[in-house]
C-alpha cells in the first residue's frame, strides 16, 4: 500500500492542476491523475481571454466581473511569457446597444477591478483611426478600446502542473479514476494507466475537478447523490488567415444579443469565436457544425469590409462548457461563476466544482482549499502565495519580454526573429535551458518542421509531460497550424521509435516525467 495522500485529485484541466499547485505550497501532499492529458479538455478549447468578461455586466454578474478584473494583472504577473496584454476594440453599432450604455460599462470595467498596469479605455474615432480601416467603409464611425489580456490557455496548464510537480505533487498524466470508494475514513481511488494496469491511491479529501466530465466522476461509485448539476454549453472557434495588419482585437455586437471576438493569433491567424450551444453529447467528442461556422462568419462578416468566407476556414476548435446550471433559459446566460459542492459521504470530505474560467482557476483554488481546511494539515505557505510565485520560466518583469527575445537572439545568433520570438513567449527564462550549449541548428538535432527541433521535443517530454505528437503540436504549441499532416506524423514515428532507444530523452521521460 502507498502513502495516504492529503489530497487526490480527479483532473488535469485549469482547476485541477491549480488547486495541485496551490495545495502542494502549502505544504500538503498531492495525487493528480488526468485520463488523457493536461488541458485536454475544455482548458485548451477556450477563446484564450483573461478577462472581467465585459457581457456579463449586463447579467448584473458585478462579483463575477470584479474577481475575474482582479486576476488580469495577478496572472500576467506570475506568466508575463503566456500571457499578454491586449487591446480590444468595440465599434458602436448604430442598431444595437446605445453608445452611452458601452461608455458606462467600459468606465464601471476600468474602475472595478484593481487595474494598476493595463492602459483605460479611449474613445475612438473608426473613420480616422488605423483601427477604422479593417471595418466596412462608413458604418462604424464611433468606437471604444480598452484592455485585457490574453494567454496560451494550455500551456498555462502544464506550467501550473510542472510547478506543483518541482513542488513535491504527484503528477500522473494518462491515468484515469475508474471507482471512488470511502473505507474507513479515507477515500480510495482506483486508477488506470495507459498500459491497463489497476492501482489504488488512498486520500484524505478527494477534489472532483473532472470539468464536463464532474457528474460522471460522481456516478463512478462515491455514493454521493450531487445536488448541483452541470450545465454543458458547446462553444466553438474558427481560425483563418490573418485578416488585418494592426494587433488589436475585435469585440462585435450581434444582433442576438451576443459577442463574437475576432483577435490576432500566433502571428499570420486571426482567431474568431465563439458559440454558446446547449450541449448533451460526450464531451470528448465535440465538433464545430456547419451552422457554427456560418455563424462565425456572418458575425464578423456583418463588421469587416472584406466578408469572411467558410472557405477561409483553416482551423476549427469546440470545446464544452462545464456550467453550473442556475436554470436560466439560454445558453449564453447561464452564469460563469464557479460553484462548489462539499460532499462528506462517511465523513470524508468529496469537494466538487461546477463552472469557473481560466481567469478564475488561481482564485477557485484558494477558495477550494478554504472550504478544505478543516480537513487538511498543510500551513507552509499562507493563502494568496500563488498570486506572488511565478510560474516556470515567468521570473522576470512584464516589461522584459522584448528584452528577453532580445537576449535569446544574442546568445543564440543562429535562431531567426521568429523563431527566438516563438521560444520567448513559450518558455520565458526557460528557453535557455531548453536550448542549452547550442551554438549551430544543427546543435538542436532533427527538425520536424516549423521550427520544431529534436531538442525541442525531448524538453517537452522530459519536463513537460508531453507524450505525443498531438500534445506537442496542439497542446504545448500550436505549431500544428504551420505543419503538414505528414511532418506530424513523421514525429509521432519519431517519438514512438526513440522511446525504446537508450540515453533518449524519450525514454528518459517515461510517460510520466
Ligand atoms: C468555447 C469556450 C470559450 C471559453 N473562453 C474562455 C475565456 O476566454 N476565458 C476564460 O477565462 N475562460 C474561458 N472558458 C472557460 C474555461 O475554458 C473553462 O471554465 C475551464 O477550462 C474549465 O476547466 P476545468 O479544469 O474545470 O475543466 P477541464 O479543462 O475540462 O478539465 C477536466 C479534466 O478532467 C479530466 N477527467 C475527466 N474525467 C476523468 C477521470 N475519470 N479521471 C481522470 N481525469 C478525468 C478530463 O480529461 C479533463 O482534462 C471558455 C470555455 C469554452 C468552452
Amino acid at each position: 500500500m502507498g502513502p495516504v495522500f492529503d489530497l487526490a485529485i480527479i483532473g488535469g484541466g485549469v482547476n485541477g492542476c491549480g488547486i495541485a499547485r496551490d495545495a502542494v505550497g502549502r505544504g500538503n501532499s498531492v495525487f493528480l491523475c488526468e485520463m488523457n492529458d493536461l488541458a485536454s479538455g475544455t482548458s485548451s478549447w477556450s477563446t484564450k481571454l483573461v478577462h472581467g468578461g465585459l457581457r456579463y455586466l449586463e447579467y448584473y454578474d458585478f462579483k463575477l466581473v470584479r474577481h475575474a478584473l482582479l486576476e488580469r494583472e495577478i496572472l500576467w504577473g506570475i506568466a508575463p511569457h503566456i500571457i499578454r496584454p491586449l487591446r480590444f476594440v468595440l465599434p458602436h453599432h448604430a442598431g444595437l446597444r446605445p453608445a452611452w450604455l458601452l461608455r458606462l460599462g467600459l468606465f464601471l470595467y476600468d474602475h472595478i477591478g484593481g487595474r494598476k498596469l493595463l492602459p483605460p479605455t479611449r474613445t475612438l474615432d473608426l473613420a480616422r483611426d488605423e483601427v477604422g480601416k479593417p471595418l466596412a467603409p462608413g458604418r462604424f464611425r464611433r468606437g471604444f478600446e480598452y484592455s485585457d489580456c490574453f494567454v496560451d490557455d494550455a500551456r498555462l496548464v502544464v506550467l501550473t502542473a510542472r510547478d506543483a510537480a518541482d513542488r513535491g505533487a504527484d503528477i500522473r498524466t494518462r491515468t484515469k479514476a475508474t471507482e471512488i470508494r470511502q473505507v474507513d475514513g479515507i477515500w480510495q481511488v482506483t486508477v488506470q494507466g495507459a498500459d491497463g494496469e489497476r492501482s489504488v491511491i488512498r486520500a484524505r479529501t478527494l477534489v472532483n475537478a473532472g470539468g464536463p466530465w464532474v457528474e460522471q466522476i460522481l456516478a463512478s461509485g462515491a455514493g454521493v447523490n450531487a445536488k448541483a448539476k452541470v450545465r454543458l454549453v458547446q462553444g466553438s472557434h474558427i481560425v483563418v488567415p490573418r485578416l488585418y495588419d494592426h494587433d488589436r482585437a475585435y469585440i462585435f455586437q450581434n444582433a442576438d444579443g451576443r459577442i463574437v471576438f475576432a483577435i490576432p493569433y500566433q502571428d499570420d491567424f486571426t482567431l474568431i469565436g465563439t458559440t454558446d450551444l446547449d450541449y448533451d453529447g460526450d464531451p470528448a467528442q465535440v465538433k464545430i457544425s456547419a451552422a457554427e461556422i456560418d455563424y462565425l462568419c456572418a458575425s464578423v462578416s456583418e463588421y469587416l469590409a472584406k466578408p469572411v468566407d467558410p472557405e477561409d476556414v483553416v482551423w476549427t476548435y469546440s470545446g464544452v462548457r462545464p456550467l453550473y446550471d442556475d436554470g436560466a433559459d439560454e445558453a449564453k446566460a447561464a452564469t460563469r461563476d464557479y460553484v462548489f459542492e462539499l460532499d462528506l459521504p462517511g465523513g470524508v470530505p468529496l469537494l466538487s466544482i461546477y463552472g469557473g474560467k481560466i481567469t478564475t482557476h488561481r482564485r477557485l483554488a484558494e477558495e477550494a482549499l478554504e472550504k478544505l481546511a478543516p480537513y487538511l494539515k498543510g500551513t507552509k505557505a499562507p493563502e494568496g502565495w500563488t498570486a506572488k510565485a511565478t510560474l516556470p520560466g515567468g521570473d522576470f518583469d512584464v516589461s522584459a519580454l522584448d528584452a528577453l527575445v532580445a537576449e535569446l537572439r544574442r546568445d543564440y545568433p543562429f535562431l531567426t526573429p521568429a523563431h527566438a520570438n516563438r521560444l520567448a513567449h513559450a518558455y520565458g527564462t526557460r528557453a535557455a535551458k531548453m536550448l542549452g550549449q547550442a551554438k549551430t541548428p544543427a546543435d538542436l538535432g532533427q527538425s520536424f518542421g516549423a521550427t520544431l527541433t529534436e531538442r525541442e521535443v525531448g524538453y517537452l517530454i522530459a519536463n513537460e509531460f508531453a507524450v505525443n505528437a498531438e500534445d506537442i503540436v496542439w497542446r504545448r504549441s500550436k505549431l500544428g497550424l504551420r505543419m503538414s499532416a505528414a511532418e506530424i506524423a513523421a514525429l509521432d514515428d519519431w517519438i514512438t521509435a526513440h522511446r525504446h532507444q537508450p540515453d533518449s530523452p524519450v525514454r528518459a521521460a517515461g510517460a510520466h516525467p
